[in-house]
């Protein structure tokens, strides 16, 4: 049976990940890890769909527990990925898309470096700057705080094995599908489903 891939996708907080990812989804043929944090919901936030919203004590435990495929710790608050969906997921076959801090995904890149990480970048730090304003969610030290970890995120692009920049939102949703749909092509990859399907008819 052949395994599915993780997918990353990192980048800048209001890089716009958030928003590719959900129009990404109804066509990618991929399922949407949901996270866990010990940060409150925001307004709209539901539980089990944007995140599953915790408290330190049970994320430690997670910990513990060998719980996390990843952990780390962003703007002084936990975020994880819940190892166990991941791993059924990945061996029905299913390709998984985390949307993950840069530090996640480099724990990520270590225990699977055949993964596929995508770094989406803002047009610019003005723009950036911009976004985040606009979101009127954070005060004026918490978008310094944001845009000084954004030029440190920036720092790892190379990490990367491809960067969309999300200047127009039709397009990256586009350039990002077209990198799934690459992927699945490649040889060493699409190989395993077709050998897959041959062995299993009978002739
Ligand atoms: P926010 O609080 O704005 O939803 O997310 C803050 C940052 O945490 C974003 O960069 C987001 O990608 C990242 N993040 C969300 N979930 C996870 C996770 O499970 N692991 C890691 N490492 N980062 C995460």
């Amino acid at each position: 049976m052949k395994q599915g891939k993780l997918i990353v996708l990192s980048g800048p907080s209001g890089t716009g990940k958030g928003t590719i990812c959900k129009q990404l989804l109804p066509g990618a043929d991929a399922v949407l890890s949901v996270s866990m944090t010990t940060r409150a919901p925001r307004p709209g936030e539901e539980e089990g769909a944007s995140y599953f919203f915790t408290d330190r004590e049970k994320f430690s435990e997670q910990i513990r527990g060998n719980g996390f495929l990843e952990y780390a710790e962003v703007y002084g608050e936990y975020y994880g990925t819940p190892r166990g969906p991941v791993e059924t997921h990945l061996r029905a076959g299913r390709d998984v898309i985390l949307e993950i801090d840069m530090q996640g995904a480099m724990q990520v890149k270590a225990a699977f470096p055949r993964g596929i990480f995508i770094f989406i970048m803002p047009p610019s730090m003005a723009e950036l700057r911009r976004r985040i304003e606009s979101r009127g969610s954070e005060s004026p030290e918490q978008i310094r705080e944001r845009l000084r970890k954004a030029e440190a995120e920036i720092g790892y692009l190379w990490k990367y094995d491809y960067v969309v920049v999300n200047d127009d939102l039709d397009r990256a949703v586009g350039d990002v599908s077209a990198i799934l749909r690459t992927e699945r092509l490649r040889v060493n990859r699409a190989a395993e489903g077709i050998l897959d399907r041959f062995q299993r008819e009978t002739v």
